[in-house]
């Protein structure tokens, strides 16, 4: 089977409606050509991100309705064998196919596409996994031996904020380091007596912060704070620089602020360009 031919059954063979023999060709072509098989794994992935956009909540009801019951674009079930006298349709369908998904699925699937979990956001379920254990990080012997584990981890490009938070009996234990959508994010962890304030790091803007956050301007270091809740845990959102830094913590939110607050540094004015 030579490419052409194997590219214009891709789609059927993604809606598994293929005949035997046919699916048995097309397999053996996708086995020793590795540019089909990219074509027919993006062919998989845009069925499933498809899929699920038309399954997901924000989907105009009717529109979800008409695409995912549209039998151009979604095989309700397989179809008759089709003979060596092939179906014309059958050549046409993926081209409708595909011309459906262009014209409607995608601008859909664009708009509702949620960019990834924000890191924002994700910071309490890595700050709960930390506290339970089921996370387990790097315990080092003093705060500047995790400062220096955690700057190597992301070869120097940046190091995490260091917090002195002394005031509440808090001293780093130890840290790790994650990813989340492609960015790496430092990880320091605080314990005190019976509470424990996970601190993020990473390379961000203020577009972070979560929507919903409450924003509290701190005028004596001219930087915004966000703040925001979930289930018990509370967070505080600022940005230092390129860096953003998370505190998250069963502390109440404004000790949790004062934390934040007295250990940020005031952002510079603008500099006008040189
Ligand atoms: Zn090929």
């Amino acid at each position: 089977m030579r490419c052409e031919e194997a590219q214009e059954l891709i789609t059927a063979l993604v809606d598994k409606q293929l005949p035997g023999s046919e699916r048995a060709s097309i397999e053996g072509h996708l086995k020793d050509c590795s540019r089909c098989q990219l074509i027919y794994s993006q062919e998989l992935e845009l069925k499933r991100e498809v899929r699920k956009a038309g399954a997901g909540l924000g989907a105009p009801a009717e529109l979800r309705e008409k695409i995912l019951h549209d039998p151009r674009v979604f095989a309700q079930k397989p179809t008759r064998s089709i003979g060596p006298a092939r179906d014309a349709r059958l050549y046409l369908r993926p081209a409708l196919a595909l011309a459906l998904l262009i014209l409607l699925v995608l601008p859909v699937l664009y708009m509702m596409r949620p960019a990834g979990r924000p890191i924002s956001l994700t910071a309490f379920e890595t700050h709960e996994k930390i506290v339970s254990g089921e996370l387990p990080i790097i315990r080092a012997g003093s705060p500047e031996e995790i400062k220096e584990m955690l700057y190597h981890s992301v070869d120097d490009k940046f190091a995490p904020m260091t917090y002195d938070l002394s005031m509440m009996n808090l001293k780093a234990v130890g840290g790790t380091v994650r990813e989340f959508g492609g960015r790496k994010v430092l990880v320091t962890v605080y314990e005190g007596e019976g509470i424990s304030v996970t601190c993020y790091t990473f390379l961000g803007t203020e577009r972070d912060a979560p929507p919903g956050a409450e924003i509290f301007f701190a005028a004596e270091k001219t930087t915004n704070f966000y703040t925001y809740s979930r289930a018990g845990i509370n967070a505080v959102f600022h940005r230092e620089g390129k860096l953003i830094c998370i505190l998250v913590s069963k502390l109440p939110l404004p000790e949790l602020l004062t934390l934040a607050r007295s250990n940020a540094q005031p952002t510079p004015p603008a500099q006008p360009p040189a």
